[in-house]
């Protein structure tokens, strides 16, 4: 065959070399060149007319090789881009694509599971790194088994993957699956001779219980977020889009003002119960500025969960001293410090820098910490605490009674005051369980040699009761609320209120 083309190109070329003269030619440039044979010419010719077909052949194959190999490097980056190299299943981004594209043609968003691996980490660390992708490999492998064939597998981060359900699978159908993708993926792993475990948490959000603006992932992880142990599963519906929203409301009024310095201090009384008189107050944070209603106690939590206790202790901090510098009046204060502060060592420098800076007494004044906040890091909280107390700065235990470790905590803590909880106090003439406990506690209290508060007292029968159990302090409604740092001398003046009509009457 080749020989009959190479035949047909150098005839082909003879053909068109006499139709044109080609030859006469070459006689004339030789007879014009004495130096250039005829011969050498002719070979010349005869040569190429062989060698050009070919020539032509092997570039045209070329180029066809060239254009397979870029086609297929194409291709290579489209997966690259689209895939996820180890497992073969579409990657995050085109994930999002495909949400997107579902969430603009479908009247329903699309339903999305997010399953989080537990295990991967210290697979890694004890064993080679080839042994956790095959273990990524193999869990791939299950969840793609248990889907549906309309879902859309994906891997998202290093160990999580997530299930785009097909058109018409919804918050039963993800159910489902979640349970099942719970148990198949606990199943041992083996692997080189080696057993091994992962195990999953799963968020699932439903198409039907979001709107349309809702990002399906973020919701699907957030609410992942929210397990608390391996091998659970949460679901994003119209309660959590509720607190989310709520979440999110709270983050934004908190970094507005702490931006804009709107953050105010509060004073509440704390009464000797004796004497009559407000000894102390407590320092409690409040936003006037906020037009929503958020409590303190979710302000609070906000904060923590921020990362912004800190600069706002520091502002709360600040005003309260600064406020109870300028009163001519022999008061402690007692300020509540935040679990997450208790890691932070420059804390007690910092705090004593501002109490030294506004003048404030350092045996005027209280910390209040509560259960949570010490038992994060038992260890460093009572470095922190001794740093105080050698500074003496005196720690109150607050909202006692309400965690799981009070006792502990009480035998292990150098403490001063013992704050008892609210809850205990309500009704407390009627209600026997509650008279027993709170007259166990200040039994407790009064052994350790700790001074007691009791919180939350808000009616007369309640403060009787206290004063003949021999409770030294009281605070509560009953003899003031919270009130303003212009209004704190005017508060001071007249005195608590229940007593002072007390007072009056008798
Ligand atoms: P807490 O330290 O136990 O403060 C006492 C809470 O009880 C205050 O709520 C106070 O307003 C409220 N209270 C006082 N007397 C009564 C009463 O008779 N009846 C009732 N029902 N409540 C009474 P508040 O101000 O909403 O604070 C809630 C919690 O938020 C505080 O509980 C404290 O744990 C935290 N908190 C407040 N301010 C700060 C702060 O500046 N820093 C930190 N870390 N936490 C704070
Ligand atoms: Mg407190
Ligand atoms: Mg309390």
């Amino acid at each position: 065959m080749k020989a009959l083309l190479i035949l047909l190109a150098t005839s082909a070329i003879y053909f068109i070399g006499a139709e044109l003269d080609v030859f006469e030619r070459l006689v004339l440039v030789s007879l014009t060149h004495p130096g250039l044979l005829l011969g050498d010419i002719l070979t010349l010719v005869l040569a190429s007319g062989v060698t050009l077909p070919l020539y032509v052949a092997l570039v045209v194959w070329r180029k066809h090789r060239m254009r397979i190999a870029l086609d297929r490097s194409t291709a290579d980056a489209d997966n690259a881009k689209r895939l996820d190299m180890l497992t073969g299943l579409t990657n995050r981004q085109s994930l999002i694509e495909a949400i997107d594209a579902r969430g603009s043609t479908q009247e329903l968003p699309p339903s999305l599971l997010v399953i989080d691996l537990i295990g991967m980490r210290a697979i890694n660390r004890h064993h080679a790194h080839n042994i956790g992708d095959q273990v990524l490999v193999e869990v791939a492998n299950r969840i793609r088994q248990a889907s549906h064939e309309s879902d859309l597998v994906a891997r998202i981060s290093s160990a999580e993957f997530a299930v785009l359900l097909g058109a018409d699978r919804h918050r039963k159908s993800g159910e489902r699956l979640a349970r099942h993708l719970i148990e198949t993926i606990e199943v041992p792993i083996q692997i080189a001779h080696r057993t091994l475990g992962v195990r999953a948490n799963i968020g699932l959000a439903p198409g039907p219980e979001r709107s349309l603006e809702d990002d399906a992932l973020l919701c699907a992880e957030r609410v992942l977020r929210e397990t608390t142990g391996p091998g659970q599963f949460r679901v994003y519906d119209v309660d959590t889009r509720a607190r989310i929203q709520r979440e999110d409301l709270v983050r934004e009024s908190l970094k507005r003002s702490i931006a804009q310095d709107e953050v105010e201090p509060v004073f509440q009384p704390i009464v000797n119960l004796e004497t009559h008189r407000i000894d102390g107050v407590e320092v409690l944070a409040r936003w006037p500025q906020c037009r929503h209603r958020i409590s303190t106690f979710d302000y609070i939590l906000a904060a923590e969960r921020e990362g912004s206790i800190g600069v706002l202790t520091d502002l709360i901090l600040a005003k309260a001293c600064r406020a109870l510098s300028q009163l001519d009046a022999d008061l402690w204060m007692s300020f509540n410090l935040s679990a997450q502060q208790f890691t932070d060592a420059d804390l007690p420098d910092r705090v004593l820098s501002t109490l030294s800076l506004y003048g404030i007494e350092t045996r005027k004044f209280v910390i209040e910490i509560t259960e949570t906040a010490v038992m994060e890091d038992m260890h460093v909280a009572e470095r922190v605490i001794s740093t105080f107390r050698d500074a003496g700065v005196k720690i109150a235990l607050d909202d006692f009674g309400t965690g799981a470790s009070s006792l502990t905590l009480l035998a292990q803590l150098p403490l001063d005051r013992m704050k008892i909880d609210q809850t205990f106090v309500s009704h407390i003439e009627t209600n026997t369980n509650n008279a027993q406990i709170v007259t166990s506690m200040l039994v407790l209290a009064e052994g350790l040699g700790l001074t007691a508060v009791v919180e939350g007292i808000e009616r007369p029968e309640e403060h009787d009761f206290l004063v003949a159990r021999g409770c030294r302090y009281g605070q509560g409604y009953l003899y003031g609320r919270p009130c303003s740092a212009a209004m704190l001398p005017h508060r001071l003046a007249i005195g608590p209120d229940f007593l002072r009509l007390l007072d009056a009457a008798g």
